[in-house]
């Protein structure tokens, strides 16, 4: 029997394992197929206070994981298949093993989105990607198209400068949702060219197996036109992990769990934090801070329950 597992291994599941593994809760994170969550798939976060010169993701989160290691939590690859939040003890399968615990926090994060084209899934690994920092490298020397008009996308445009001879950011509207900073970076930026108003009808050439050119479509003049390029990296958003939970919590229209005063759920003794529950902030820093409440109020729960 488990005080607390908290599923997912995110800046918001290390920082609940970090306070419950304090609290001598003795926490068992379940990593998830995404260990490390969104940052390990970032780049230099400058954003995360306390680092003056900014942080690699990757090397963020795994400071977080040895802290929260160091004070005891105990850490499994794997990811729970099923929940049943019915009754307490809750019951977790992972599979072939089932787990009993007096709480839960869902730190399950959210997935990369992706744009639902004729041949998207086919060429996924094969040009089409949503991770720059994982695989920018495979286009070195080569002309890249990036999807999106959000940080994400400013973001993946800027970093591909590194590896591509010509980036061209695409974006469906003639406004962005990017911050300032990250939008006169990449304007600014002497290989990234802006085509806007422009979607993507679909993706060549499947028999191939690569990415040849692109599909475009002018949404104000209708036009259409085939855009040559070795590469389609997506940063159009992403989708809360949390389908698992339906029917035995509330979620909101777009599938985020919906929580009350912060991190509490309508089942006692489950809680949610980081991007599965935050469809506002979804920072790095605002994960973190809710990943600490739920471990308080984990905290909280035992002790109201004698244990
Ligand atoms: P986002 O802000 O939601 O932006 C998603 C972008 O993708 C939007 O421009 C959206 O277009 C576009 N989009 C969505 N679905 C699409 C579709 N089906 N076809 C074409 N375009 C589509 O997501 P994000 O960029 O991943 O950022 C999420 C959060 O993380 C934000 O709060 C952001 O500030 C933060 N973040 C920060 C940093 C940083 O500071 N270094 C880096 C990354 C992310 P519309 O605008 O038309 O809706």
């Amino acid at each position: 029997m488990r005080n607390v597992v908290i599923m997912g291994s995110g800046c918001a599941g290390h920082t609940a394992a970090l306070y419950a593994a304090r609290a001598n809760l003795k926490p068992l994170v379940v990593e998830g197929h995404e260990p490390g969550g969104q940052l390990a798939l970032t780049t230099l976060v400058e954003n995360f206070p306390g680092f003056p010169e900014g942080i690699q993701g990757p090397e963020l989160i795994e400071n977080m994981r040895k802290q929260a290691a160091r004070f005891g939590a105990d850490y499994r690859l794997g990811h729970v298949v099923t929940v049943d939040l019915s009754k307490r003890p809750f019951t977790l399968s992972l599979g072939k093993e089932t787990i009993q615990t007096r709480t839960l926090i869902i730190a399950t994060g959210a997935s990369a989105r992706w744009l639902g084209l004729p041949n998207e899934q086919a060429l996924i690994g094969r040009g089409i990607s949503s991770c720059a920092t994982c695989d920018g490298f495979f286009f070195s020397g080569k002309e890249i198209a990036v999807i999106g008009g959000g940080d994400s996308a400013m973001e993946e445009a800027l970093f591909l400068t590194r590896f591509a001879t010509q980036v061209t950011l695409i974006h469906r509207r003639g406004q962005f949702r990017a911050s300032k900073i990250m939008l006169d970076r990449a304007r600014a930026h002497k290989k990234i060219k802006f085509l806007t108003d422009t979607v993507v009808d679909d993706v060549l050439d499947v028999n191939k197996k690569e990415v040849t050119s692109l599909r475009l479509r002018n949404v104000k003049t209708g036009e259409s036109w085939n855009f040559p390029t070795s590469a389609m990296f997506l940063g159009i958003g992403h989708i809360p992990n949390a389908k698992m939970f339906e029917g035995q919590l509330e979620t909101d229209q777009d599938g985020y769990l919906k929580t009350h005063d912060y991190v509490f759920t309508r089942v006692p003794g489950v809680y949610a934090c980081g991007d599965v529950q935050d469809r506002r902030y979804r920072q790095a820093v605002t994960a973190a801070g809710t990943g600490c409440m739920a471990a308080i109020e984990v905290e909280k729960f035992l002790e109201e329950q004698g244990h």
